[in-house]
Formats: C-alpha cells, sequence, structure tokens
C-alpha cells in the first residue's frame, strides 16, 4: 500500500495514466498528475506540463512539492506513437517519439531523484510496451522508445539502487484504451487469436502492478521488466 506518499503520474488524464493515478488515491496516497491537458481523476492535483520540456517539468514538479510534499513515487507513463514503416518513417516521426517516451522519463525522473536520493527512499516505475522487446513492424522509433527503458532502469538500478531507490519496468500488452478500440474489429479478433489470454486488459489490471512495484512489498525488486500483456510477449 502507498498510503500517505506523494506520487506523480506523467500523463494521468487518460488512457493507462489514469487507472493508475486512480488506483493510488484509492491507496490513499497523495497523487499529482501531469497533462497537457484536461484534468486527472478525483482526488488528484492536475499540473501543467509537457514531458519534451525539462523546465516545464521543473515547473510542475515544484508546484506539486509544495503543494503535496517531497516526491516519494514517479510513473513515467506519457506516450506516443507516430507508426510507418521505416522508410517512410521521417526523422521528425523517429525524434519526437523518442523526445516524449524516452526523453521524456529521462527529465521527469532527473527531477523527481532529487528527493528521492535526500529521502533515501524511491520507486521509478517506467511504462513500457510489450513491443519494446517483441518488436513490431512498424513501429521502430515506439519499439526503440520501449526497449531503451528498460536500459534506463536496469542503470539507474545499478546507480541508486544502494539509496533506497527501486526502478521497474512494466510492459504492458493490449489494452482497452481509445488507441485499441480504435482498431477495426478483425484486427481486434486477430490480435485476440495471437495472445493467450484471448483478450484485452483493462487498464486496471496495469495499474495494479504498479502500485504493487510501489509497494513495501516489491522493496527487493529493481531492474525488472514485468509483462502485463496475458503471455503475448512474456517479457522476452
Ligand atoms: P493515451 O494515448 O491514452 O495517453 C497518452 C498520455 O500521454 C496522455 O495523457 C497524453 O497527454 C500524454 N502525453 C503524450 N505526449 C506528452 C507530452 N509531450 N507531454 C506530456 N504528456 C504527454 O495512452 P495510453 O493510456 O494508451 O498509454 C499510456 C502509456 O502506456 C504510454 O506510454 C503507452 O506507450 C503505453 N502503452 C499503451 C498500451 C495500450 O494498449 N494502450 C500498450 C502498451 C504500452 P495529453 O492528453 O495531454 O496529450
Amino acid at each position: 500500500m502507498s498510503s500517505g506518499r506523494v506520487v506523480v503520474v506523467t500523463g494521468g488524464n487518460r488512457g493507462i495514466g489514469r487507472a493508475i493515478a486512480a488506483r493510488f488515491v484509492a491507496e490513499g496516497a497523495k497523487v499529482a498528475v501531469t497533462a497537457r491537458s484536461g484534468e486527472g481523476p478525483e482526488g488528484t492535483l492536475t499540473v501543467r506540463a509537457d514531458v519534451t520540456d525539462a523546465a516545464s517539468i521543473n515547473i510542475a514538479f515544484s508546484e506539486i512539492e509544495r503543494e503535496l510534499g517531497p516526491i516519494e513515487v514517479v510513473v513515467a507513463n506519457a506516450g506516443i506513437t507516430k507508426d510507418t514503416l521505416l522508410l517512410r518513417m521521417s526523422e521528425d516521426d523517429f525524434d519526437s517519439v523518442v523526445a516524449t517516451n524516452l526523453g521524456g522519463a529521462f527529465r521527469v525522473v532527473k527531477r523527481a531523484s532529487k528527493g528521492m536520493l535526500k529521502a533515501r527512499w524511491g520507486r521509478v516505475i517506467l511504462i513500457s510496451s510489450v513491443v519494446g522487446l517483441y518488436g513490431s513492424a512498424g513501429q521502430i522509433n515506439y519499439a526503440s522508445s520501449k526497449s531503451g527503458l528498460v536500459g534506463f532502469a536496469r542503470s539507474l538500478t545499478r546507480e541508486l539502487g544502494s539509496r533506497g531507490i527501486t526502478a521497474n519496468v512494466v510492459a504492458p500488452g493490449f489494452i482497452e484504451t481509445d488507441m485499441t478500440a480504435a482498431l477495426a474489429e478483425e484486427t481486434q479478433a486477430e490480435y485476440k487469436r495471437s495472445i493467450p489470454a484471448g483478450r484485452f486488459a483493462t487498464a486496471d489490471e496495469v495499474a495494479g502492478v504498479v502500485t504493487w512495484l510501489a509497494s513495501d512489498d516489491a522493496a527487493y525488486i529493481s531492474g525488472a521488466v514485468i509483462p502485463v500483456d496475458g503471455g503475448l510477449g512474456m517479457g522476452h
């Protein structure tokens, strides 16, 4: 349980991030979400931030610290896709996805780690994807950014593991969000046939794993990649 902990979830206004923020609120944590638009779920403090911009993260995190106290748990969830095949992928398609998904995690975790080091306690949770390890045609930018998070968490574990800080990766498979709802019915059925569980997951099934990683029960887990994919990639 994360009761009383100060938690920040980036991209907490919708989808998986929103479910994660709501779950932390239900556990009694003090939760802030960063969003470029919209609001986090009930019980959260919403602050504006763009994860591609270190200055905006600094302003947002300073506000969170003023309102809620030192940040103890950070969930780097904000992410985008710009899918297309390699030969059609522009420099901007590649750079913007890496700058948001991997660079965003870097900026957010760097800012949050200051307080964690002082407290000698912290939880860093990076939201990757099954695609980061499994690969996916048309997603070279996205898959690269998501597998980069694995090296990130493992290096961070080696840097800060002795200070009571853990860093782990959660790798969701297909989750029922706006993104998957937009897929054609036949495409959805095809994907479901390739998933051992035979279904997509709810965002709450991802959220439960994230809150568990932030709990005292997971204190000795760091540098791990936890797949939440119904057996699709199994972490390979
Ligand atoms: P959504 O598209 O529903 O939400 C993405 C979130 O990221 C939004 O809150 C969005 O904010 C935020 N965001 C995007 N760019 C920026 C930016 N530059 N600065 C700040 N915030 C930004 O995504 P999902 O909920 O589907 O996905 C959440 C995470 O989970 C992502 O990292 C995604 O890659 C990963 N994932 C999703 C899967 C799925 O099946 N849905 C599967 C595997 C992984 P705003 O609304 O303001 O644009």
